[in-house]
């Protein structure tokens, strides 16, 4: 009889845990995983996958605005919200599926419940049943922190925004982040009218200055509304269905939606990790070590709910890394250093490595290399947006720095130059690569 009922079961099935998991079973692990809502996790069921389709959607508006410049006459356009939403739900149904069928392909027993802890070895199940395993995960990911202020049901977050009914005519967006500037992108595109709502006048804060102020300025010359240094005092529902909101100011602002995007929490709340005596961060946080594990030598803990940081990709290293040192006797540590990251709004922004400003704090003495252009694509749009490129390198060695970018497909182009980063190459590598014509890419080897 073995000791233990599993030798890993891990709580949450999305990115991080199915890959701790698959991977920790194809070591030859016996693996359970319990999920309460869906297979797949924030990226999948309501984050990054259904996002960027409802972009590509989106995009689709701009492309059909200006069709009559590449000579396509398209008669009684319109646009149906359900039909994208639906069309996007039933991709999501289908990945669903996909990460179930993975599960199940490395015998990966799946509870479709909620697990709480009850030890350093065990674990109970909504149906009241206990296991016990050798080792638990913790991969519970993060979930929207919505602030407090009356009326606050009536608002949405990147949860419900899948699911709307309709599409709002007029939208609130409340946040400066990765969330609200992608949403804040798609519904104006889509013909929303939109106001964003920011407590600082800072957006974007993780992002290089110079590349967020021009994404503001394209997103305020396509229509989308900055109220800076604003705050929701309250939300009242009216009797037609529509949101008044008290911004402070004289006049309340009445939308039909207001969508909260003020950053996700952890989701560690009710886990029972006191019962392995296990004491959360300030910010709700589980506290690990380099190799993923909390203080509780049988419980480890992947992706959001560590807070470190909030990117899907990183929560799947996280729990690879965590399978191979525990099940496959190859223990292994994350680099957290250079990791590219980018913003679909419309255009969409993408850096990696050091901004300018974290650059001089750091080196002092660097240099900036910048291409300002418009690109080719914008010429039969009549938008005269313009993309910027910025490269930052150490004065004396020319090292690479940081690359970063905003224009038409630069999340696609940055994971390239991120190669370039990562490698530690410099400036020259670039100037030796010859261009790449007609692209906006050849800009990165054309720096000036
Ligand atoms: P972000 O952390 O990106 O941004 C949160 C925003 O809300 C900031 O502008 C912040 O302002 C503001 N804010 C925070 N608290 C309050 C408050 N109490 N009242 C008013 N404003 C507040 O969070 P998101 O929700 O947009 O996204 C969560 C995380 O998900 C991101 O950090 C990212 O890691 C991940 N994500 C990644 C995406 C991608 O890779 N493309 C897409 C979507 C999400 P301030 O700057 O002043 O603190």
């Amino acid at each position: 009889m073995a000791e233990y009922d599993f030798d890993l079961f891990t709580i949450g099935a999305g990115s991080g845990g199915v890959r701790a998991s698959r991977v920790a079973a194809a070591h030859g692990a016996r693996v359970a995983v319990a999920e309460e809502y869906r297979v797949g996790g924030t990226c999948v069921i309501r984050g990054c996958v259904p996002k960027k389709m409802l972009v590509y959607g989106s995009m689709f508006a701009e492309e059909l605005g200006h069709a009559d410049n590449y000579g396509w006459t398209i008669e009684g356009k319109s646009f149906d919200w359900a039909a994208l939403r639906n069309f996007v739900n039933a991709d999501v149904d289908r990945l669903e599926g996909l990460y179930g069928k993975t599960l199940a392909s490395h015998e990966v027993e799946v509870f479709a419940e909620r697990a709480t802890i009850t030890g350093p070895h065990g674990v109970k199940l909504a149906s009241g049943r206990e296991v016990s395993a050798k080792y638990i995960l913790v991969a519970t990911g993060g979930w929207p922190a919505m602030p407090d202020f009356p009326g606050a049901e009536h608002c949405i977050s990147s949860n419900e925004v899948f699911h709307l009914e309709e599409q709002p005519k007029c939208l609130m967006v409340v946040g400066g982040g990765y969330i609200a500037m992608e949403f804040a992108g798609i519904f104006n595109a889509l013909g929303s009218e939109v106001t964003v709502v920011n407590r600082t006048d800072r957006i974007l804060r993780s992002y290089d200055e110079q590349i967020v102020e021009r994404m503001l300025h394209i997103a305020m010359g396509r229509g989308i509304d900055f109220k800076m240094h604003s705050q929701i005092q309250s939300v009242e529902k009216l009797d037609d269905g529509c949101l008044s909101v008290d911004l402070g100011g004289a006049n309340p602002v009445k939308v039909d939606q207001v969508l909260i995007a003020t950053g996700r929490k952890p989701n560690s709340a009710g886990l029972g990790l006191e019962n392995a005596g296990i004491e959360l961060g300030e910010g709700g946080e589980i506290p690990v070590d380099e190799y993923n594990r909390t203080s509780c030598e049988s419980i480890y803990a992947v992706g959001d709910v560590t807070d470190r940081v909030q990117l899907t990709p990183v929560a799947i290293r996280e729990g690879h890394a965590f399978a191979d040192t525990v099940f496959g006797e190859n223990p292994r540590t994350i680099d957290y250093t250079a990791i590219p990251s980018a913003v679909f709004s419309q255009p969409p922004l993408a850096g990696v490595g050091l901004t300018e400003a974290q650059a001089r704090e750091q080196y002092g003495n660097i240099k900036v290399y910048s291409s300002d252009f418009r690109p080719m694509k914008n010429i039969f749009s009549p938008h005269a947006e313009r993309g910027l490129y910025k490269m930052i390198v150490e004065a004396t060695s020319e090292k690479v720095l940081g690359v970063h970018m905003i224009g038409p497909e630069s999340p696609e182009i940055l994971q390239v130059a991120a190669v370039a980063v990562k490698a530690g190459l410099t400036k020259q590598a670039f100037d030796d690569t010859v261009a790449l014509h007609p692209s906006m890419a050849e800009e990165l080897v054309l720096l000036k």
